[in-house]
């Protein structure tokens, strides 16, 4: 469910056209709902009511400041997984106890950091790590409380690359790693293990696996506390999918009553940490037919948004559903919607059937309000779109376009 719906023929964010922002802030442009991620952070939370948890919204699905924001007034914690995502947390008023960091690689100086910040919980991925966080703290006389991130080696049947669970995965420790990972986490001086953690992967779209990997986890866990090791947190990640085209995910309620089953008598507290379920389709990415043009073998439709903007289609193969703004009756064709990029992976969309358009017609790419900007980057010396908020009547700029004086900013005079 989302709030970007036509209306008379033309295509609304909530209570306003996206016409009309585009006349405001050109294209391409990144349109955000307010109350569609206020709605989705809503569901998914609400969906554990009645036991012991805590929403950490994956900072890296995405990370605009005024989306942590209002996603923090809400009173959600923030999963993290660098220094810089920290930084971003902090500076939109996030409570310290509300964070968990996780990923493979953690510097020294990002841990110093969250120590430092007095986050929740460290989600550690490897042995190294954990003696290296133990070091660190060690150095600033302070404990850090951990996790240790199983691997449950469970098939969440999607794209390899987000497949983040399974035995050959760089993530987390398989379990035989993880007892002797925990049995040195009790014995080391600046280290107080409090949870356990995993993450298998993202789109999941089915609840199967989550429930494999619980019980997998659950398991182990009994016989940590057997070992005297008293775990009180238990993370199980984010991954929950969402529509792009027919997939059909489990809604939240779905998903957290099947959790919930699992976890009762127990007295243990539940964090989880949804990404894209929350931001996907809360935002769209809107662009401008630039060109049209017909080759012997194919048609193509050439937008001002690239695969710097929305790297998903060329990175993944992913699809995103692409909708003409203005609502008329036409023939269809099919064609690539392609950028201006020169690769041939910068496309958006690949044999895509669509009502014929002509220039400066605008399209409406939806589904890219999770991993959309997040990924984009100045590729091809391209400055970035604009992210924009609306929320009701009100529409605000929640980061302006870059200019080509960005592109340089860091950049020296050479010699
Ligand atoms: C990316 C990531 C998430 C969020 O995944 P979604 O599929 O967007 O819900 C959660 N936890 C960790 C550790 C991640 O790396």
């Amino acid at each position: 469910m989302h709030y970007f719906e036509y209306k008379n023929g033309q295509l609304f964010a909530e209570d306003i056209s996206v016409e009309e922002l585009v006349k405001e802030f050109d294209t391409p442009v990144y349109i955000y709902s307010a109350r569609t991620f206020r709605r989705h952070f809503e569901a998914f939370d609400s969906a554990f009511a009645g036991i012991d948890h805590l929403t950490c919204y994956s900072v890296k699905a995405n990370s605009n400041l005024c989306v942590l924001k209002m996603l923090s007034e809400m009173g959600s914690g923030m999963d993290i997984v660098s220094g810089g995502e920290l930084f971003r947390v902090l500076k939109a008023g996030v409570d310290p106890q509300k964070i968990v960091y996780s990923g493979v690689g953690k510097k020294d100086h990002e841990i110093r950091e969250a120590i430092l910040s007095d986050i929740l919980m460290f989600n550690v991925e490897s042995r190294q790590e954990l003696e290296k966080i133990n070091q660190v703290a060690a150095e600033m006389d302070s404990t850090a409380r951990i996790s240790l991130r199983i691997n449950p080696d469970v098939d969440p049947k999607t794209h390899p690359y987000i497949s983040t669970g399974l035995k050959k995965n760089k993530f987390g420790l398989d379990l035989e790693q993880a007892m002797d990972s925990y049995m040195l986490a009790k014995q080391l001086s600046n280290i107080e293990p409090v949870g356990i953690d995993c993450h298998i992967g993202s789109q999941l779209t089915s609840i199967d696996p989550f429930i494999e990997a619980l019980d997998r986890i659950m398991k182990f866990q009994s016989k940590l506390t057997d070992l005297g090791i008293d775990i009180r947190y238990l993370d199980l990640g984010g991954g929950l999918g969402i529509t792009y085209d027919e997939e059909q995910p489990p809604h939240p309620v779905e998903f957290g009553q099947a959790i919930k089953e699992k976890l009762k008598g127990t007295d243990l507290t539940l964090i989880l940490e949804p990404g894209r379920v929350i931001a996907g389709n809360s935002g769209i990415l809107v662009t401008r037919v630039l060109y049209t043009k017909k080759t012997p073998s194919k048609n193509f439709i050439i937008v001002d948004a690239a695969m710097n903007d929305l790297v998903r289609p060329s990175l993944y193969g992913s699809f995103h559903r692409i909708a003409c703004v203005h609502e008329k009756n036409g023939p269809d064709c099919v064609a690539d919607i392609v950028g201006p990029i020169c690769e041939t992976g910068d496309f958006l969309a690949q044999d895509r059937k669509i009502r014929e358009v002509g220039q400066n017609e605008l399209l409406a790419v939806f589904s890219a309000g999770a991993y959309g900007f997040t990924m984009s980057s100045q590729y091809n010396s391209r400055p970035r779109g604009a992210e924009v908020i609306v929320d009701g009547t009100k529409f605000t700029l929640a980061r302006r376009r870059e200019v080509y004086f960005d592109l340089l900013d860091l950049e020296e005079q050479c010699f």
